[in-house]
């Protein structure tokens, strides 16, 4: 008998693999990522990306290389596919919004084009009752003329386009802030206030299409020059009572835009002393990612549902099951500062200790900040897990300082 292997999913007679293909408007190491979740679970993929030799079109069934707002390449995805997300939240939104139109979409167009947009996401926060960093919406002279005091120093971010710490400038004065503005060509941007951190996290929440909501455990982030650099997954490693808080601050973000797939929440948490004296909350909101983050990777390897199989099952209409993470973890990134000239770093030995994961996603050429894997360690205790993430880091030429952060 012709029995469907999962809902919505038709078996080909004779065949062991399903045919239902699911589509992704990009082709980095987030697509990459979601293109081996679904094939994991039989899935056909197709991926779009103007890159014919994108990470994720490389390891596709189907490779549509094409621009994102080009009609054509637009319909070739949706002909090949029943399915379609996104691996960046640049996208076009109006791209999503016509896909929409005869495929099933997620995440909405809506909730990427406001993720898209600095402005429009605190708009979002501040409707949904999550503190956000104090900041002025900058599109005209006169706006920047006018920002309260209270806001300096604080950085000045461009409202879109911005990723890795790009589009940003710090400034003290109000002579830096004008300058700055005019170094980022009057785009319209966002002046925050800069902020005491005590440390920065952030929650993946997955929702489906029935409303049903499960998270990954909260993930204590470090940046460093503004692109992540390590993240730590364990009980404990963000106080309790904050983790909470954050969970029930993403699970709301996320509602509120009746959301559907991966969403991740970045989080600030403030030195209690300073933000009091402010007048600050401790926990705030800093922005979200439509789609899984670079701070969910480890969950690959440690959680026994990934961030990119919620992708998945989000996309698919699959039931989701809270995951839980069954090892603790520390994610170091791997950027192509690391690569030595015409080399590759030392994987044997890195590989040499237990419980390493190493993840490379198929970038042929390596370049200062570019992404180019990410290792993840597990083992039986967070102390294990830490001091074997340190010895990978000395190994590799990076900072072994983020134990105890
Ligand atoms: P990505 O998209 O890669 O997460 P981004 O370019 O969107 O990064 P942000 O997350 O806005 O940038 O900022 C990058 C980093 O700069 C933060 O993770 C934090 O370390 C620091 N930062 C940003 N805003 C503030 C603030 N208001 N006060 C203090 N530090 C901040
Ligand atoms: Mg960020």
């Amino acid at each position: 008998m012709h029995v469907p292997l999962l809902p919505g999913v038709q078996a080909q007679k004779g065949s062991t693999t399903t045919e239902m293909t699911l589509g992704v408007m990009g082709g980095g190491q987030l697509g990459r990522m979601f293109v081996h979740a679904a094939q994991r679970m039989g899935f056909f993929t197709a991926v779009l990306d103007p890159d014919a030799q994108s990470p994720a079109g490389r390891v596709s069934h189907h490779h549509v290389p094409s621009g994102y707002t080009d009609a054509n390449g637009l319909q070739q995805l949706a002909l090949a596919c029943s399915a379609i997300t996104t691996e960046f939240e640049n996208v076009p939104a109006e791209a999503l919004a016509q896909l929409a139109l005869s495929r099933t979409v997620s995440p909405p167009a809506h909730a990427v084009a406001i993720a898209q947009d600095r402005a429009q996401e605190k708009a979002h926060f501040v409707r949904c009752g999550v503190a956000c960093a104090p900041y002025a919406v900058i599109e005209t002279a006169e706006q920047l003329a006018s920002v309260a005091d209270h806001l300096l120093p604080g950085i000045l971010k461009t409202a879109r386009m911005g990723y890795d710490g790009k589009g940003q400038k710090r400034v003290t004065t109000r002579a830096e802030l004008f300058a700055a503005w005019e170094q980022l060509q009057q785009a319209p941007c966002v002046l925050e206030k800069m902020l005491p951190l005590q440390l920065e996290c952030s929650v993946i929440v997955a929702r489906g299409a029935d409303g049903a909501c499960v998270h990954l455990p909260v993930q204590r982030n470090l940046h460093r020059d503004g692109i992540l650099a390590v993240t730590e997954v364990y009980d404990g490693a963000v106080p309790e009572p904050l983790a909470r808080r954050a969970i029930a601050a993403a699970l709301s973000i996320a509602e509120g835009l009746q959301y559907v797939g991966v969403l991740c929440v970045e989080f600030f948490l403030l030195h209690a002393e300073a933000a009091k004296s402010q007048g600050l909350p401790d926990l705030v909101v800093n922005e979200m990612a439509p789609r899984p983050h670079n701070s969910g990777h480890y969950s690959m390897d440690a959680c026994d549902v990934s961030q990119f199989e919620l992708q998945v099952r989000t996309l698919a209409q699959l039931p989701l099951t809270q995951p839980r993470l069954h090892s603790p973890a520390v994610m170091l990134n791997l950027l192509g500062d690391i690569w030595p000239d015409g080399g590759v770093p030392a994987w044997d030995k890195v590989l040499a200790l237990p419980g390493t994961h190493l993840h490379l996603y198929g970038k042929a050429k390596a370049a200062k900040g570019r992404k180019m894997g990410h290792l993840t360690v597990t083992g039986s205790s967070v102390d294990a897990v830490r001091a074997t993430a340190a010895q990978a880091a000395r190994i590799l030429g990076l900072p072994d300082d983020f134990a105890g952060i």
